[in-house]
């Protein structure tokens, strides 16, 4: 890994002034499942932020395996990374890259998703609070009645971060005996088909008894409204998260009723200041707006927390205003 870290050095070297040595700095990002639609906005966002501070990208695609994504991470430390962006697949797995790059002296970002190490920075959107919008958002539009939940990935903390801001907001009217929950079940993988085929299941099991569905993401939200359409039960109160194109088409057209939206073009521009100025040696407790945080399971790390926001029909031009989407892409589904 020195090898190709000097090599790259010399090189630039040659060519550039010494103000462009930031050249060395190659930031290695493993995704965990590159299929979903918002890593590609993230990735756009890191890319376009290391370039302008010179600094070179380089990634790998675990597709959805925790096994590839260890190798990949080994890949990334032998091209030379000197700094790491982790979304991890499986938060209990990625242990061994962490301590493969803690060996080599490389700090980690752990990306969106936690990684339960000190060794770690960890920069992330408020999931709770994202949890807590999404169930809001239904719980408006459905103060009573029997209620789905359909979460996250197990591997993912986040799924559980997700469903404990949701629990917190229905639990008033869940103790009132207004709401019901009669099913829940996690996602593997995130995937929009299990999250169809675990629906599927729930809608035949209750009979259709089913009065509102607080999914935890866009993509689960799309499977699901695919089975309550498949029962003529489109327009049933569903939430989502992630801003995805396809689902603000149906918040317009009144099949989801929330997409919590996280702008991923600003999770990616901090990921990348971050991880150029912790590979240039800043410690992480120094890092601009990095405050101390300790997990729930009480490991105390540096964190940076983004803030998310709930897009409804009331509010859809807020995010064509954002330049995330445009006034055309968005009528497309309606
Ligand atoms: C992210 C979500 C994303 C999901 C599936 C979660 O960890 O926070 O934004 O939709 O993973 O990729």
């Amino acid at each position: 890994m020195k090898f190709f870290a000097t090599a790259t050095a010399v090189v630039a070297g040659a060519i550039m002034s010494t103000a462009a040595w930031a050249d060395d700095i190659v930031i290695g990002v493993s995704w965990s499942n590159f299929q979903e639609e918002r890593w590609k906005t993230d990735e756009a966002a890191i890319k376009a932020e290391l370039d302008a501070k010179g600094a070179q990208y380089i990634s790998a695609d675990a597709q959805s395996s925790s096994a590839k994504q260890l190798s990949d991470v080994e890949s990334l430390i032998a091209q030379g990374a000197t700094a790491l962006i982790i979304l991890a697949q499986d938060a209990q797995a990625i242990g061994p890259a962490v301590q493969a790059a803690a060996d080599e002296g490389i700090p980690v970002i752990g990306y969106d998703r936690l990684i339960e190490d000190p060794r770690a920075f960890y920069l992330t959107f408020d999931n709770v609070e994202v949890g807590r919008m999404q169930a809001r958002a239904v719980f408006e539009a459905m103060p009573k009645g029997r209620y789905v939940m359909i979460k996250g990935s197990p591997t993912d903390p986040n799924a559980d971060f997700l469903r404990g801001g949701q629990q917190e907001v229905l639990q008033d009217a869940i103790d009132k005996g207004d709401i019901t929950i009669v099913a829940e079940a996690y996602t593997d993988g995130w995937l929009p088909a299990n999250a169809q085929r675990n629906m599927e299941q729930i809608l035949t099991a209750q009979d259709n008894g089913v009065d509102a569905v607080v999914a935890s993401n866009d993509g689960t939200a799309g499977g699901v409204v695919a089975a309550l359409t498949a029962q003529g039960m489109e327009g049933i109160p569903v939430s989502g998260q992630d801003g995805d194109h396809a689902a603000l088409n149906r918040v317009a057209k009144g099949t989801q009723t929330v997409s919590v939206w996280k702008d991923a073009r600003e999770l990616g521009k901090a990921a990348a200041r971050i991880a150029v100025s912790l590979a240039e040696g800043t410690k992480m407790n120094a890092i601009g707006g990095a405050d101390d945080w300790t997990s729930p399971g009480g490991t105390k790390m540096s964190a940076v927390f983004l803030a998310p926001l709930p897009v409804t029909k009331q509010n859809l031009s807020d995010v064509v205003d954002a330049g995330w989407i445009t006034k055309e892409a968005l009528c497309q589904g309606v």
